[in-house]
């Protein structure tokens, strides 16, 4: 009998994103398949997953992960070739039994496999914001042209894209066309130390910024959340996906992180998406789309809500948000510089290279000191990330 199951690659399997996309896989695998697995060094995860779902590739980014993880399925007798590096992410990411990639590593190191990806037409479920900001331009026309959905993981812009009315008409993200809205509203939970007003921010440590209050994630994404930067990101996010200026896009603060988000119409509707914080619902709401799985996810209880709050950014507090407005603002080469320096200034924070209010000063610096530039092509892009990477790292030798 032929397995008419829908395949699935995931790359950064091992992460957070990673792990719960292979929960909603396990509660419908009915319907879905691993195809391929990838992760950056973590053989033990790999090893784990190849074990029971069977992929037909699998790949490291690391050489030498992938040499120990190569012994390993030689010794169990498993059938899954191991495949190392960009190239062999990308490998993973096009294979032909792939129908869906789901985008899931973490910072700029996504970008490639998600993007060839992308240009082969494979339905893209996109958690990998650091790719869209960096080149959303490129990504977005790509995906037009090869005709490859992008759905949104993310879950404040797939609450968006579950609020948008054309969405109800089956379209998917790169055939919007909701002329009525009037803007969109992204909440943001405020992190660990929105309501800690007596934090003192030149000393919060690492383990700090990375207990977020409401959501278990990775430790960059944790420290973006910490700083709002994760805000900014999404913000761009949302331009690409949405194709909407800045100036359409607003962020209000919620604490509960129940309503993920919002759309506002001309005619004064709000359309909002809510549920608990748990990232099960935006994949499980992707990977279906235009159907729907169980994820898992237990119902919200309207009961014991006793309330929900919304409140205006602090921008003088939470500098990243305005960077990322900014980045936003003058377009071409300054998002991927923000990212880039970002993503130097939060690892250079979790080895307590640098304070955690220097992150803001790095990603500042590398924004007032590199000349903007239009880049159009990856290579281009890639060249200015490099660039971006290389000052910012002489920012935090320097001490900012
Ligand atoms: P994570 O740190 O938990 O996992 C990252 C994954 O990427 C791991 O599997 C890791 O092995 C892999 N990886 C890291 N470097 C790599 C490299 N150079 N090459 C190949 N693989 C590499 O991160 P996460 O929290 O799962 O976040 C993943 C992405 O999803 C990020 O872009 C994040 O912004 C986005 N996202 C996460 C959440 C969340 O709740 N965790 C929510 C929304 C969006
Ligand atoms: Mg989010």
């Amino acid at each position: 009998m032929s397995d008419c199951r829908v395949g699935v690659a995931i790359l950064g399997a091992t992460g957070s994103i990673g792990k719960s996309t292979i929960d909603v896989i396990s509660r419908n695998s009915d319907k879905y398949k691993i195809t391929a697995v990838t992760a950056n060094r973590n053989v033990n995860g790999i090893l784990e997953l190849c074990r029971q779902f069977k992929p037909h590739v699998a790949a490291m980014a690391d050489e030498f992960a992938a040499k120990q993880l190569q012994q390993q399925i030689n010794s169990e007798g498993l059938n899954c070739e191991v495949v190392c590096g960009v190239n062999g992410q990308v490998k993973a990411a096009t294979l032909p039994q792939n129908d869906t990639v789901v985008a899931a590593i973490v910072g700029g190191a996504g970008l490639i496999p998600a993007y060839e990806a992308v240009k082969v037409g494979k339905k893209i479920l996109l958690a990998n914001k650091e790719a869209l900001v960096m080149t959303g331009e490129l990504f977005m026309s790509e995906a037009h042209r090869s005709g490859a959905q992008v759905l949104p993981v993310d879950s404040e812009h797939n609450a968006v894209f579950q609020s948008l009315s054309s969405v109800a008409k089956g379209k998917n993200v790169t055939e919007i066309d909701d002329k009525g809205v009037k803007r969109i509203i992204l909440t943001a939970s405020g992190g660990p130390f929105y309501n800690r007003e007596d934090a003192d921010f030149s000393k919060i440590t690492p383990e700090e910024a990375v207990a977020h209050p409401n959501w278990s994630m990775g430790s960059k994404i944790s420290v973006d959340s910490a700083t709002m930067m994760n805000k900014g990101l999404e913000v761009i996010e949302a331009g690409w996906l949405f194709d909407l200026p800045a100036s359409k896009i607003d962020v209000v603060i919620h604490p509960q992180s129940i309503v993920h988000s919002m759309v506002e119409y001309i005619d004064g509707s709000v359309v909002a998406q809510l549920g608990n914080p748990d990232m099960r619902t935006p994949i499980a709401h992707a990977l279906a789309w235009p159907q729907r799985v169980d994820a898992g996810v237990e119902s919200l209880d309207f009961c014991k809500m006793t309330e929900l709050q919304f409140f205006e950014p602090d921008n003088s507090r939470f500098p990243c948000l305005g960077l990322a407005y900014r980045a936003m603002k003058n377009g071409g080469s300054m998002p991927t510089v923000l990212n880039a320096a970002n993503e130097i200034a939060v690892a250079a924070f979790l080895q307590r290279g640098i304070r955690f209010d220097q992150i803001a000063t790095v990603v500042s610096g590398a924004m007032n000191s590199m000349e903007q530039s239009h880049p159009d092509s990856i290579d281009d892009v890639l060249r200015v990330d490099s660039d971006a990477r290389s000052y910012a790292k002489l920012l935090v030798e320097n001490g900012c």
